[in-house]
């Protein structure tokens, strides 16, 4: 089966009646780049980058931050690579100590928080992935964002960031995309705002759906309740898909949902741009995506958005997947 699937390196993502997807690859560490090339991806959509970031002691200068990222940009070129800033907290490594442990760490200092507090931190990131980004197509995306203000405050902070790289002459990409994570429901509500500040959504399911549900999405006493075809979780997502292509920009899913086979007839019937997985899925999401009908998957929302149950929900599209893969 994988040798029939690596024939797919080379070919487009496209559904069966034409229309393209960009199907890209999730990373952690740099070391991930060749099994990203061999896998056929177009680009990477997501680098995690708190990973690299805080996995030794002290967390890497600008320089190196900049040598890293003008290796994923190089790796990656000439598609694009879309670097997150830092996405400490949660469960995930603490950006810091703190002097108290957080009592609800998922709901605290966590993403985009840290950096507009840590803002010295936050210019380094930015100015080392805007350096990077004359050596390919580089984007940068914030995680964790609640609402319109946080953009505004990044954006300015990225602003801040140019204005001083040019006045010290170091060229970078002007035209660098700059997006956010839907990943919280306050900002899949306010999404027709926030498109007008951005270019890109990417819709992070793994906190979507533990902050629509309050499901802890690592606490296995709860994991029943953890669903992704939960009605409101794909609300939300139309709401932000909708709001997206009002504005003219473009919308990915970079949690885990976009690799699962089952949902792949949703996600492409919800209007979906860009699917980003892991680099060991991308082959079998590819041939699932080539073998599907746009028409026919946007047809199902029908069904899909007034269902009133995960259940029915999860039947419509698997039913659509086992019949064309
Ligand atoms: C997500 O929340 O779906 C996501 C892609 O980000 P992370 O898993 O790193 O929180
Ligand atoms: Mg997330």
């Amino acid at each position: 089966a994988l040798k029939k699937l690596e024939g797919l390196r080379e070919k487009n993502t496209t559904t069966s009646d034409g229309r393209r997807i960009t199907l890209s690859a999730n990373i952690e560490f740099t070391n991930e780049l060749p099994m990203v090339q061999q896998s056929g991806a177009e680009g990477v959509g997501l680098f995690r980058t708190e990973f690299y970031l805080l996995e030794g002691g002290e967390m890497p200068d600008e320089q190196q931050q900049t040598e890293v990222y003008t290796e994923v940009a190089e790796a990656t070129s000439p598609h694009q690579a879309i670097i997150r800033t830092l996405d400490a907290g949660g469960d995930k490594i603490p950006a810091e100590p703190l002097s108290h442990p957080e009592p609800n760490p998922f709901l605290g200092w966590r993403g985009i928080r840290v950096s507009l507090t840590r803002t010295a931190l936050f210019k380094e990131q930015l100015r080392a992935i805007l350096r990077a980004s004359t050596h390919g197509k580089l984007g940068i995306m914030f995680p964790m964002i609640s609402g319109l203000r946080e953009v505004r405050t990044a954006k300015d902070l990225l602003k801040q960031c140019m204005d001083e790289l040019h006045r010290e002459n170091v060229p970078f990409d002007e035209k660098i995309e700059t997006g956010v994570m839907i990943e919280i429901p306050s900002a899949a509500m306010m999404a027709n705002e926030i498109a007008r500040e951005v270019d890109f959504f990417s819709i992070g399911t793994n906190d979507l759906i533990q902050y629509t549900v309050a499901v802890d999405r690592v606490n296995h006493y709860v994991a029943h309740l953890y669903k992704p075809t939960h009605p409101a979780v794909i609300r939300l997502m139309d709401i932000t898909v909708k709001a997206a292509k009002d504005n003219g920009i473009w919308t990915g899913v970079c949690g885990e949902m976009a690799s699962d086979l089952m949902l792949t007839p949703l996600l492409v019937g919800l209007g979906i741009d860009e699917l980003s997985v892991g680099s060991h899925m991308l082959p079998s999401i590819k041939k699932a995506v080539r073998s599907l009908s746009s028409a026919e998957c946007t047809e199902a929302m029908q069904d899909i958005l007034s269902a009133s149950s995960s259940p029915d929900i999860h039947r419509v599209s698997s039913e659509m997947a086992q019949r064309c893969y």
